[in-house]
């Protein structure tokens, strides 16, 4: 395989998780990745669910861009560069901001794995960015074992309770598994591919 048709953004913890489903997600969605031709864009470390997903990704033959902060290389990224055949591309970044940025604009669709703070953070940035009309790119939420229903369930509540329109809800949808996941990165990925479309400074 070479090139890709278009970039998917992953954002996922960089900790395993309890549960060895989150895992064995992350490794399908970075094999499905390769398998569909989509490049995977993520936080470039080898640890948690981020580096079964690139890992997975990268043996399957796929392409993927990991963009990293200078700060956080001795945390992330203690492993380094897992191969060495050209598919794997690094940018390094001065910051958190830059480095969400970066994987958004080279991204056409976002996919949000369970994780963390770090992966809460990344979820709400893109949603209020998608909330204020700075794109409309597909936000996906992998829900394996229900993991986001919390999430979902905030979500509304903060709708219930007067604190965003209703239209929230429907700027991201959560998908039960990865082939539910494929499905819906079929319907709404552009056929061409972005990425590189550029986004207003927040
Ligand atoms: P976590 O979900 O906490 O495991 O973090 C997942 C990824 O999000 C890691 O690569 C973190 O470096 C990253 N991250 C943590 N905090 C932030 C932040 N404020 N902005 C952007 N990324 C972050």
């Amino acid at each position: 395989m070479s090139g890709f048709s278009a970039s998917v953004c992953l954002f996922c913890g960089a900790r395993p998780g309890r549960d060895a489903q989150h895992v064995q997600a992350a490794r399908e969605t970075g094999a499905m990745l390769a398998r569909n031709h989509w490049r995977l864009v993520y936080g470039a470390g080898d640890s948690g669910l981020m580096g079964e997903a690139a890992r997975a990704a990268q043996a399957a033959g796929g392409q993927t861009l990991g963009v990293i902060p200078t700060h956080l290389m001795p945390r992330e990224r203690a492993g380094g560069a897992r191969n060495g055949d050209g598919r794997a591309g690094l940018v390094v970044t001065e910051t958190m901001h830059e480095r969400k940025k970066v994987m958004f604009t080279n991204s056409d669709a976002v996919v949000v794995l369970p994780g963390g703070a770090g992966t809460l953070d990344e979820f709400f940035e893109v949603l209020t960015w998608a909330q204020i009309g700075l794109h409309g790119k597909p936000l996906l939420l992998l829900d394996a074992g229900g993991f986001w229903q919390p999430l979902v369930a905030l979500v509304d509540h903060v709708i219930a309770q007067g604190f965003a329109e209703a239209s929230l809800r429907a700027l991201f949808d959560a998908v039960p598994d990865v082939p539910a996941l494929a499905q819906a990165l079929e319907r709404s990925l552009p056929v061409a591919g972005v990425a590189g479309v550029a986004l207003e400074a927040p």
